[in-house]
């Protein structure tokens, strides 16, 4: 079954080819054929399908790609929020809240807290999300998380190394590169550490993404969210697709970036929901790092689904245009997890997209808190909000 949906006011497919970022077609349309994208064009050249659907001069994106998130917990840290916007300063241990009410969850108490973000990150247009383990740090708990995790997506994420839960750190660390690993990587696509004053050094940080590297896993790495620090060079040292969070950077670290073509992956919900300065999206991008944007959903520093709240966030506070911000909520998204199948809207693409409730993408900048997501296709499906 093909659909043609046309009337498309915007439509943006972030053609790599196109002269500008978003490879926008203006009175566009679009052919979705099962599970993927047929036909990009003009509206007055789309061919015949089998349906056909008036998108009513309403804008078209690529689904958001949220490269990201730590959706597999139990509890909430409300009242840790509250005491922090009371003045208390945020701190990595408060993890360890989340770690004892997660142990204690059964699977199906995680997978339906699982899917009930899923959805709501569906109603604001994710069509891709990645899922981090992190709050088990347990060679049972963290094997779970990744298991609940993958009824969800393909881009899992292992973070045994999350934090310390208790005990000697380097014991911790020699379970987390041993019986930890070996449980969880057949549950995982990539592997991540915390790497921050508080969480794990350098080194420790090195021994994990080395050892989940060789047990057939992807590094990635959460660096320089709460100051300076060796994070971000070890990424750019070790060539990782992205590294995660980019708050405090030297220029050293954006040069190091820039020359290992490492995706900086921002999370300003983080910045917002912890009073923290924003990174500068926009000293990066001028030195020509790629940037994508993500929602780092958690329960204790970011707890939004929402790519448009991000997005909105990346333009008023970080310095970015909203064009570079949809199309590092999009294409840049993708490119942090080594997909070029998703983030794009070009023939033989996935057909993930969403229709705005809005003439352009700007509106996801312009209209900030607004529900304009009207409609999110997965794979060549609409899922209406209900
Ligand atoms: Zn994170």
């Amino acid at each position: 079954m093909s659909t043609l949906i046309t009337n498309i006011g915007e439509l943006v497919t972030n053609d790599p080819e196109a002269d500008d970022l978003l490879g926008i077609v203006e009175q566009g349309a679009l052919v979705v054929d099962g599970a993927t994208v047929a036909w990009v064009g003009p509206a007055a050249d789309a061919p015949a399908a089998d349906q056909q659907l008036d998108a009513g001069g309403r804008a078209v994106l690529p689904g958001f790609v949220d490269s990201h998130s730590h959706l597999v917990f139990a509890g909430d840290r409300a009242a840790e929020f509250a005491a922090r916007m009371a003045g208390q300063p945020y701190a990595a241990g408060g993890i360890r809240t989340t770690v004892a009410a997660t142990r204690q969850a059964t699977d199906e108490q995680l997978t339906a807290h699982v899917a009930r973000l899923v959805q709501e990150m569906r109603r604001q247009g994710t069509t891709t999300v990645e899922i981090k383990s992190g709050y088990g740090l347990t060679v049972k708990d963290e094997a779970r998380s990744l298991a609940v995790a993958r009824q969800f997506t393909e881009e899992t994420t292992y973070l045994g190394a999350h934090v310390v839960p208790d005990g000697d750190p380097d014991e911790y660390v020699a379970l987390v590169t041993g019986p930890m690993l070996e449980a969880a990587a057949p549950h995982a696509r990539w592997v991540d550490a915390f790497c921050e004053t508080g969480a794990f050094d350098v080194d420790q940080a090195r021994t994990v993404l080395t050892a989940g590297a060789a047990a057939g896993l992807r590094p990635r790495l959460h660096a320089n969210q709460l100051g300076p620090g060796p994070g971000v060079g070890l990424a750019a040292e070790l060539g990782l697709s992205a590294v995660d969070h980019c708050t405090y950077l030297t220029d050293d670290d954006v040069h190091a970036l820039r020359d290992s073509g490492t995706i900086a992956t921002l999370l300003p919900g983080v910045e917002f929901s912890t009073r923290q300065p924003y990174p500068d999206a926009r000293a990066l991008l001028d030195a020509g790092v790629a940037v994508a944007l993500a929602s780092d959903c958690n329960p204790g520093s970011s707890f939004t689904s929402s790519m448009p709240l991000c997005i909105a966030l990346a333009v008023r506070e970080m310095g970015m245009t909203p064009a570079e911000a949809v199309h590092a909520a999009t294409a840049t998204g993708a490119a942090a997890l080594d997909r070029d199948d998703v983030g794009v809207l070009l023939p033989g693409k996935q057909a993930d997209l969403v229709v705005l409730d809005a003439p352009t993408h700007v509106h996801l900048a312009y209209r900030p808190g607004v529900p304009l997501v009207a409609e999110t296709w997965v794979v060549g499906r609409p899922l209406r909000a209900p």
